[in-house]
């Protein structure tokens, strides 16, 4: 077990289910065994978080916005291509990116996992779906690595999957059709590589990185790392030049450090009407 990994997504999720379970009143969704949404959840109160995987995986705005996404990335990584420093740079270019929840949609897991009452929050299911798991690909994500490997870019999967589980993350990149899928371009997490900081400084050593992809913020710089949710708020914004550019963010609604915040309500008594 990687201690460290495991400690970090439980933070988070922890965090997430309280907010969550207290939201769950108002929208609490049952999953048939063939995967459709349909009665209320027989689960407790904790386990109702999962609604948010059925979300993202059931979302066809979702995949649009993927596809949106991917292809954006394409024409950015086409300038950036262009510019001088890419046209400059004596170093190989490369680009970064994280797998899970940006190239690797794994709500197959977090589905399965509530339809048998299991709680997300402690992870202990990841490593068998490293193992023996079958994730799908982001809506236009093989398009665009092979896009990118058609520019002759090096591309770096770099993700907080377990180093000890690499032969079957590699063999996973490729059954899904991915280029350069090969360990010596498939960064995982290690005691001595435990921040993608670290990871990411590696790759520029012998490189000149493009463009970074993610779904969690602590994807594009380590400064987001240990932030609360308000000071990642202000964070984001201070960055704001790369979001779109050089760093392109996917929509993850399944977990994230967001679960933790408080919402902002109108503070407003209801009012229930139509126009007459
Ligand atoms: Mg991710």
């Amino acid at each position: 077990m990687n201690t460290k990994w495991f400690q970090r997504k439980s933070r988070v999720a922890a965090t997430s289910a309280l907010v969550t379970a207290a939201a769950a009143g108002a929208f609490v969704l049952g999953v048939s065994s063939s995967g459709s949404a349909a009665s209320a959840s027989p689960c407790s109160d904790p386990v109702t978080q999962y609604y948010r995987a059925l979300q993202y995986q059931q979302s066809a705005n979702n995949a649009a916005l993927q596809i949106q996404t991917w292809r954006r990335a394409a024409d950015q990584l086409d300038r950036i291509l262009a510019s001088k420093v890419a046209r400059t740079s004596h170093k190989p270019l490369a680009i970064m990116t994280d797998l899970d929840e940006t190239v690797l949609d794994n709500s197959a897991l977090l589905a399965r996992d509530l339809e048998q009452c299991h709680t997300y929050t402690s992870w202990d299911t990841w490593n068998d779906w490293e193992l023996h798991g079958n994730p799908t690909l982001t809506a236009g994500a093989r398009w665009f690595f092979a896009y990118a490997n058609s520019k002759h870019v090096a591309i770096y999967y770099v993700s907080d999957r377990y180093q000890q589980n690499i032969s079957a993350t590699l063999a996973t990149l490729n059954t899904l059709g991915l280029p350069q899928a090969v360990a010596s371009h498939t960064l995982l997490y290690t005691t001595d590589a435990n921040t993608k900081a670290v990871r990411r400084a590696s790759i520029e050593k012998n490189h000149t990185l493009l463009m970074q992809f993610g779904d969690q913020l602590v994807d594009f710089d380590g400064s987001f790392k240990g932030l609360t949710s308000d000071q990642q708020h202000v964070r984001a914004t201070q960055l704001a030049s790369h979001w779109g550019r050089d760093w392109i963010m996917f929509p993850n609604a399944a977990y994230g450090k967001w679960g933790s915040a408080t919402l902002n309500a109108w503070n407003a008594p209801v009012v229930v009407g139509y126009p007459q």
